[in-house]
């Protein structure tokens, strides 16, 4: 059976009741709590995604399929624009078939890393009553990575310089024709597009960090429903009832504006519904595991819900009701400072706000993940939200004139103007200093 677009709900339908009678009780399937343990136990993922590499991709992906060729295929759809290939494994026999698809932009990884363990998982729980009822009711399409040329220069563009979501309908981009092609082969009845969103993405007020936002694509400019969209609508409740346990107050909504252009719209047109899923930022030293583990149980929850026939108990209601994606978060937030700015202004009262977002250097010879800051705001920031509150009360915010950490100083007079001073838009430069009651300072904190 070949599922159009307004046969969508008849054909995911279909899959509750195959081999069981038509009223069955929908199997209980995965829990999101057990996927958790699991990934915690059994995560084969990188961790660092900004650094996997194609290399990386195409030897992992050519691993698994080796290692289990009864359950995997792997197949090149393509090549992108420098000659690096893009690959479609397959896995499952249902006839429902779910296309997803990671890093179409080139820096958004995180997807491309939890996929791995979604495999990894499929393949070690393969005896496991849940993973073959996933493997027999679903035909599952994965392509990771799918523009390996931004990803070795981690950034969201392909080599041609094109944004390859805003590709659909011109389809200049070799790595857009091969996903292009791949949904007019296998005509999906759903569609995952995995994507990362930038760091100062809030939710909620007080604004918090959307570590993960949700979208059931629109596939016109009135934001019709049709089935398809309810199915993607009910997914993303699934989904968002899966992670709540994990990231309560983080899960956003992403705006459901048609975009044109864009590949989940239009293949929500072509009549493969598409569910998009933003990887945001995490309020922790350690970003990268906390996001894949969520991936991973959004995932694997959707896919159950799918196999299991769950999906079609989820109100929509649980994704509609999620706070709008928001901008304007902070990286870290510097509050209630005495600031001296370095201007020969007179020492004010303020917080100070610094934004952030994660790039790849390289650096003697070797990448690495840093994270860029600037300063964003200055003032009263109360109604801002941060990945990093920093309580600066009876501390001196200073520009940093290369202190050492806990040096003994003098408060620098606010006549005489630093050498950079704190300046929005660029770089922190800044020093917090703690008076130690001898009329001296304490370098208590360095933001370079
Ligand atoms: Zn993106």
């Amino acid at each position: 059976m070949r599922c159009r677009n307004r046969l969508v709900s008849l054909c995911v339908a279909g899959v509750f009741t195959a081999g069981a009678g038509a009223f069955q009780v929908p199997a209980q399937g995965l829990t999101p709590q057990a996927l958790a343990r699991a990934w915690d136990a059994e995560r084969v993922s990188p961790a660092t995604p900004p650094l996997i590499t194609h290399d990386e991709v195409v030897g992992r992906l050519r691993e698994v399929a080796a290692r289990r060729p009864d359950m995997f295929s792997l197949e090149q759809i393509g090549e992108s624009v420098e000659g690096r290939s893009i690959h479609h494994l397959r896995a499952g026999s249902g006839q429902t078939a779910v296309l997803l698809w990671s890093q179409m932009h080139g820096d958004e990884p995180t997807a491309t890393a939890a996929l791995f363990d979604v495999l990894h998982y499929l393949e070690t729980h393969r005896d496991d009553a849940d993973v073959r009822r996933i493997l027999s009711q679903l035909s599952l399409h994965f392509v990771p990575m799918l523009n390996p040329d931004g990803a070795e220069r981690f950034q969201r563009r392909n080599a041609q310089g094109i944004d390859i979501n805003r590709d659909a309908l011109r389809l200049q981009t070799p790595e857009g024709r091969a996903l292009k092609g791949l949904r007019d082969r296998i005509n999906p009845t759903v569609g995952f597009n995995l994507h990362n969103q930038s760091w100062g993405t809030a939710i909620g007020n007080p604004p918090r960090p959307a570590s993960i936002s949700l979208l059931s694509v629109a596939y016109d400019e009135k934001r019709s429903e049709n089935p398809g969209r309810v199915l993607t609508k009910k997914l993303c409740a699934v989904i968002r009832d899966a992670l709540e346990p994990f990231a309560s107050g983080q899960i956003g909504r992403y705006d459901d504006e048609f975009e044109v252009r864009a590949f989940g719209d239009n293949l929500t047109l072509w009549g493969t519904p598409v569910v998009l899923i933003e990887t945001g930022p995490w309020p922790s030293e350690e970003v990268d595991p906390p996001l894949i583990r969520l991936n991973f149980v959004a995932i694997l929850s959707a896919l159950d819900a799918l196999a299991t026939g769950r999906v079609e108990k989820a109100d929509p209601r649980r994704y509609e009701e999620l706070p709008m994606n928001e901008s304007g978060l902070l990286y870290i937030l510097l509050k209630n400072g005495t600031v001296i700015n370095g201007a020969g202004i007179q020492p004010f009262v303020a917080d100070i706000g610094i934004a952030g977002n994660r790039r790849v250097r390289v650096n003697d010879g070797r990448r690495e993940v840093q994270v860029s800051t600037n300063v964003s705001d200055i003032g009263d920031l109360r109604t801002s939200g941060a990945l990093r509150v920093i309580d600066a009360s009876g501390l001196t915010i200073v520009p940093d004139e290369d202190y050492e950490m806990g040096a003994s100083i003098d408060l620098p007079d606010w006549k005489t103007k630093a050498r950079a001073p704190i300046v929005i838009g660029q770089p922190p430069r800044i020093a917090v200093l703690r008076p130690t009651g001898d009329g001296r300072y304490r370098v208590e904190l360095l933001l370079r």
